[in-house]
């Protein structure tokens, strides 16, 4: 396997031009190539689950606040892209919401009678998109980016009321993907997958993008996964509840699992099985401010 990373960045890392452009001068700082993975732009997935609501009451102000979300994606759009594609980008992201997401916010609108299943399915190719248009942003940045579509590999199935990663099938599937690991910036989105039999579009679950990143991290057997986020590295307590938290420089896997299972919302707790099993380090990192050495998390 060819020596690589895995770097996933969070919703605020991806939230604002100042931070994409940090985002750039981290990403362009590696050795290629590498994965890069990332959330949807801050505070987007709620907007885009919010106005499901809003659309289920036949509230069509929705389309009002999608107005505000493509003018947020054009300024950013604007701040970082490269000319060369700059317009190309511009289009992705319309084509996205005027052909895509009013489509679906209509059908939720005016369609009374819409079946509980259908209006799931419909909500979660909605909330899809968050990844889908910050990706078409972070792949536009990077004159040697190579774009990837996490629905082409990431498969779900059913369980209970749920539904869980189908590894054997992800497998095979991330493994096609990215079979030639050419130079360059690999990005793709966190937290989208289908399901398996259906090819529906589902997810990882609220939080998912660092279960994505661990995923391929694991299956094209990483050097490390680094997770891009707004604190200095995993802390004793939520920084934002307990100002006294200071940042833990070296962790287990098993520790790390402990406090991520009691809530730590810094990395979503499916992340570091797949990790912890292969050896790889998960390093916590601030994405504003780069040069803290943030958080290691290894076996002992
Ligand atoms: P991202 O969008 O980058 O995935 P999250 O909001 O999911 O970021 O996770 C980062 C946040 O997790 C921090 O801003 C912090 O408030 C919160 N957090 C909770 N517990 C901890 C902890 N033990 N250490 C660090 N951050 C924590
Ligand atoms: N965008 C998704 C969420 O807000 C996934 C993620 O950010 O990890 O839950
Ligand atoms: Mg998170």
């Amino acid at each position: 396997m060819i020596a690589m990373k895995v770097m996933k960045f969070g919703g605020t890392s991806v939230g604002s031009i100042e931070s994409l452009l940090n985002l750039r001068n981290i990403v362009n700082a590696q050795t290629k190539p590498v994965i890069v993975v990332v959330s949807a732009m801050g505070g987007f997935t709620n907007q885009l689950l919010a106005m499901c609501e809003q659309a289920q009451q036949r509230d069509i102000s929705c389309l009002d606040v999608l107005e505000t979300a493509r003018k947020r994606h054009h300024d950013a759009i604007d701040g970082v892209v490269i000319d060369s594609m700059r317009d190309e980008v511009h289009a992705t992201i319309d084509r996205f919401i005027d052909e895509s997401l009013k489509t679906y916010y209509l059908a939720l609108a005016t369609n009374p009678h819409m079946p509980v299943d259908e209006i799931g399915r419909l909500c979660d190719a909605i909330v899809a998109h968050g990844e889908i248009l910050s990706s078409a942003i972070v792949a536009g940045m990077f004159e040697d980016s190579v774009p990837h579509l996490s629905l082409n590999y990431m498969r779900t199935v059913p369980d209970g009321t749920g539904r869980v990663l189908d590894w054997e099938e992800t497998e095979r599937l991330v493994k096609s993907d990215f079979a030639s690991m050419t130079d360059g910036v690999h990005v793709a989105q966190g937290f989208i997958s289908r399901d398996k039999e259906s090819g529906d579009v589902t997810n990882l679950g609220r939080g998912g993008s660092d279960f994505t990143a661990a995923i391929l991290a694991a299956l094209l057997e990483a050097d490390s996964l680094e997770i891009w986020t707004d604190v200095d590295g995993f802390m004793t307590a939520d920084p934002r509840t307990h100002p006294e938290a200071t940042v833990i420089p070296t962790m287990t896997y098993e520790q790390a699992q402990q406090m991520c299972d009691a809530g730590a919302k810094v990395i979503y707790p499916p992340t570091i099985a797949p990790v912890a099993a292969r050896h790889i380090p998960v390093w916590v990192k601030n994405t504003f401010n780069p040069s803290a050495p943030g958080t290691v998390i290894i076996d002992n």
